[in-house]
């Protein structure tokens, strides 16, 4: 007979659960270093969230449990009701608070194929399954996730645009598939660089939200407002789902200086339209110029690009970023994320951005 286990053991799914691995912080040397790991602005935070930022000096106070201030600046400025808006310590805790509250042992829950990887994270901590449905040409596929729906199908999670793809759907593709899925199943659009994003046929999800009683958007200031470091994401649902959602949050989820920060850079809309005309600057200059130089990149409207490298010739992503890494550029190793042989890389400034093509440009002439 096999010995008892004589030691707490977690849930099922919680061992299946593979270590989410953040973007390297350091290169290989002590010089300049452009971080490009992590789909971070190269353009800091706005001063006035920086400003509200060193303001919060009562630290022996718990925080607002609701947010409020946070709450209503995000509802003033996109024209919503504060009371369908939930706050979280960044988008990631949104992401499992809807896991948590939606899945349980049993019921699954499908994203794509490239999709972003805390959401098989966050299934499997919910000990549900998760069921991936495969991409065309690095894009999702509303067919393809249809297909999968079944009667455990409890959340659908689609990151549009997605990381680390750079790819969309067009609004008209995520109404489809909305329209489809049984009324049941909650569909989470996951748009944590929206902002970033310039194309008519694309839409965050705010109506869908508005008019639904099965979607949630979630949204972030951790790309486009440069508050990573102060994890503040959100989520605009109906009542209902907010309902569940504050349900299991904790009560003092979000910091004091998270809530005044964020709600200073939201206000901050100039800002915001810097940093989007910096990317529509760059995003194509490192597009073409990498694309030049024989090097092949799905098109992104995010703020960060997959550069895919060449099989033939022996020249693979794992050497191209040592070679950048020695070089003071820290890329992203995206295997994790199904592509072996290829990184990604966020925009960064004009001098970073200028670094990495001219060390990809010698690294394949070089080596
Ligand atoms: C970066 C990112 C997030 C944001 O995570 P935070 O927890 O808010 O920092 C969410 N979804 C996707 C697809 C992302 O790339």
């Amino acid at each position: 007979m096999d010995q008892p286990v004589l030691r707490p053991v977690p849930r099922p799914g919680v061992m299946q659960i593979a270590p989410y691995v953040p973007g390297k912080s350091k290169g290989n040397g002590h010089g300049k270093l452009h971080k490009l790991s992590s789909n971070e602005t190269p353009l800091g935070a706005s001063p006035a969230a920086l400003e509200a930022y060193g303001s919060v000096k009562s630290l022996e106070l718990y925080p607002d449990g609701a947010a409020t201030e946070l709450r209503e600046a995000i509802a003033k400025v996109n024209g919503l009701n504060a009371g369908n808006i939930i706050c979280g310590c960044g988008s990631d805790e949104i992401l499992s608070l809807i896991a948590y509250a939606y899945l349980g042992e049993g019921d699954e829950a499908i994203y794509s194929e490239h999709g972003f990887l805390v959401y098989n994270i966050a299934i499997l901590a919910a000990g549900a399954t998760p069921v991936v449905a495969p991409e065309t040409d690095c894009t999702a596929n509303v067919d393809a996730i249809l297909e999968r729906v079944t009667s455990k199908t409890k959340i659908v999670f689609l990151a549009n645009p997605n990381n680390p793809t750079g790819t969309y759907l067009p609004f008209d593709e995520v109404r489809r598939l909305h329209s489809a899925l049984p009324k049941s199943t909650l569909l989470v659009l996951d748009a944590a660089y929206a902002e970033y994003v310039r194309r008519n046929d694309y839409e965050a999800g705010l109506e869908l939200v508005a008019t639904s009683d099965n979607v949630i958007m979630t949204r972030t200031f951790s790309k486009i407002y440069g508050l990573a470091a102060l994890r503040v994401g959100w989520g605009y649902a109906p009542d209902h789902v907010i309902d569940a959602l504050n349900r299991i949050r904790g009560p003092f989820n979000m910091n004091s200086a998270a809530i005044a920060a964020g709600a200073a850079a939201v206000q901050d809309q100039a800002f915001v339209e810097a940093a989007v005309a910096h990317n529509e600057k760059w995003l194509p200059w490192v597009t073409e110029e990498l694309t030049k130089i024989g090097l092949r990149v799905t098109p992104s409207v995010g703020n960060f690009v997959l550069i895919h490298f060449p099989e033939e010739d022996g020249k693979r992503a794992a050497d191209a970023d040592e070679y950048l890494l020695d070089r003071g550029c820290v890329l992203r190793q995206v295997r994790a994320y199904g592509f072996d042989n290829a990184l990604r890389m966020s925009i960064g400034t004009e001098e970073a951005n200028r670094d990495v093509v001219a060390a990809l440009t010698e690294f394949l002439n070089t080596n």
